[in-house]
């Protein structure tokens, strides 16, 4: 019926289109369904029945398809992930999952035989609470395989790295002197490296991929389109990325929709030759990103006691409050949005602080300031948030990654760990994500975790806070338009007329379908602003 179209240019006899004998939710909240709906340069102009609708195609001249009483529910918006890592990860050696330091050697052994070709060797996903040695793994484990080119292994979390002498070498590892350099009882760095470490070598790797990352950024863009998003939050943007964004959308080659927050270093640099954000239908700079503390995993996550399986550590705090003050005033002066990674409750009370000073300066329509991920929240915090109007994404599948995070927190903290109903309750506007590559992209694996609450997967989290599962719908909707104020967008998230043509065609129906049966959803069309893209 419809075939792939390569740019835009094919589409211009597509504009004015209905869909008829659909099972179409058009809103999850409040959950409204039609059978037909009506679209012109771009978006819904009417909702209703066949009639209805067949009526108004024809009196515009367009075409009418037969859905075939298939499912259609508005584009998953992903609130934020980081699309450069997703390009990244898309061509480098997956370790989740692995279960010694053995099996992540063979892997290793395996990825390196198979791509001779590759410069770098990049790959991600390790958790050396899962490996059966009981050890952190180092820089000879790996060098006993590759020592001839560099090879960079990203911790599951995102804010730990293995790397071998090779790339330790490279990047002048050995003699640095950051605490960040993880280093053995004689002093010597182990190939373990954290945070501050962890942007340059992400810049490191980009550096080695001159002529190939536009392509890389644009099969991440399709693969992201294949699995039913239509918009993301891309969190930590450097404006390479950017640029890479901005001609492959001239090309008409990046049709998702995408909504840029710069980091922190590429941000001062924006803001002196651009000094505003930009919005266009495809590519909007729209704000800044910055960590206040680290992970669980790492044990780098700052908060107000110290880890029960750590009583000296408390984690780290990246940002100060007046720092983050004086960043949050520059932003909003200039119409950014900031977003502001914090997963333990001390990280959280700083940005409550930081914002509570700078708030009271700014007109309040829109959203400013959200907070990523917000893992371990106090009841008291979830209240001021609320009272502050500040955003959260939430990224359900951590609580399966997080398996371990009982033990960490305690069971005294349990209840603040991932409390997405009790956030909801309260009404704090919410957005969902994945934090793709830390998680897999693919939304269905969020819907399931945010359903299940990994009581199907014998998390032990679940035990203590089953009652924070969401519905289905409730799911759906923070997915969607949840997502989409999030990111401050008026007219994404849901198909009721005046809103964006953004939209997905489904195998089965959500809404009735089991729980543990989400993740075999298929998504078998996807529509953005009208146009079919997959
Ligand atoms: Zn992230």
């Amino acid at each position: 019926m419809h075939t792939q179209y390569e740019s835009r240019d094919d589409l211009n006899d597509s504009k004015v289109l209905g869909l008829i004998n659909g099972n179409i939710y058009v809103s999850f909240k409040p959950l409204k369904r039609v059978k037909a709906l009506a679209i012109a340069y771009g978006k819904v102009i009417a909702i209703g029945d066949n009639d209805y609708v067949r009526r108004i195609i024809h009196g515009l001249g367009g075409e009418v398809i037969d859905v075939g009483g298939r499912t259609v529910i508005p584009g998953f918006i992903d609130a934020h992930l980081h699309l450069d890592g997703v390009a990244l990860a898309l061509k480098s050696l997956d370790l989740r999952g692995t279960r010694s330091i053995n099996e992540l050697k063979s892997k290793l052994k395996d990825f390196v035989d198979r791509n001779p070709d590759l410069e770098v060797i990049y790959g991600r996903g390790w958790d050396q609470e899962l490996f059966i040695e009981g050890r952190w793994p180092t820089r000879y484990d790996i060098d006993d395989v590759v020592d001839d080119k560099p090879v960079i292994l990203i911790r599951v979390c995102g804010h730990a790295a293995l790397l071998n002498t090779k790339a330790m070498e490279d990047l002048d590892l050995i003699r640095s002197k950051s605490k960040d350099v993880i280093r053995d009882e004689k002093g010597i760095p182990t190939g373990i490296v954290k945070e501050s470490i962890i942007d340059m070598i992400s810049s490191y790797v980009k550096g080695k991929l001159v002529r190939e990352y536009d392509r890389y950024i644009h099969d991440a863009i399709n693969y992201l389109i294949s699995q039913g998003i239509t918009s993301i939050g891309y969190v930590s943007a450097d404006i390479k990325t950017v640029n890479t964004l901005l001609r492959l959308t001239r090309e008409g080659k990046a049709l998702l929709r995408i909504h840029a927050y710069l980091d922190l270093s590429d941000f001062e640099k924006f803001l002196s030759f651009m000094g505003s954000p930009i919005y266009s239908d495809y590519i909007s700079v729209v704000g800044v990103k910055v960590f206040l503390d680290g992970s669980l995993g790492a044990r780098t996550a700052l908060l107000t006691k110290p880890y029960n399986d750590d009583p000296q550590n408390s984690g780290q705090e990246l940002v100060s409050v007046n720092d983050l003050t004086k960043l949050m005033d520059k932003a909003f002066s200039n119409g950014f949005q900031v977003a502001a990674h914090a997963i333990g409750d001390k990280a959280i009370d700083n940005a409550i602080v930081a914002y509570g000073k700078v708030r009271s300066s700014i007109k309040r329509s829109n959203i400013h300031f959200r907070i990523e991920h917000a893992s371990v929240i106090r009841p008291d915090q979830i209240r001021k948030l609320r009272e502050l109007d500040v955003a959260v994404t939430i990224q359900p599948r951590f609580v399966i990654s997080d398996w371990w995070v009982v033990r960490r927190v305690g069971t005294e903290r349990v209840k603040w760990v991932y409390p997405f109903k009790i956030m909801k309750n309260e009404g704090i506007t919410i957005g969902l994500s994945t934090d793709a590559p830390v998680e897999p992209s693919n939304p269905w694996e969020t819907v399931y975790a945010a359903v299940t609450r990994g009581s199907l997967d014998g998390i032990e989290l679940s035990k203590y806070t089953a009652y924070e599962a969401l519905s289905i719908s409730e799911a759906l909707h923070l997915y969607t338009y949840g997502s989409a104020r999030v990111l401050n967008v008026k007219d994404l998230g849901k198909l009721l007329p005046s809103y964006r043509a953004d939209f997905i065609v489904l195998s089965n129906d959500p809404l009735v379908t089991k729980p543990k049966e989400l993740r075999r959803i298929k998504v078998l069309e996807v529509w953005i602003g009208g146009l079919r893209v997959k």
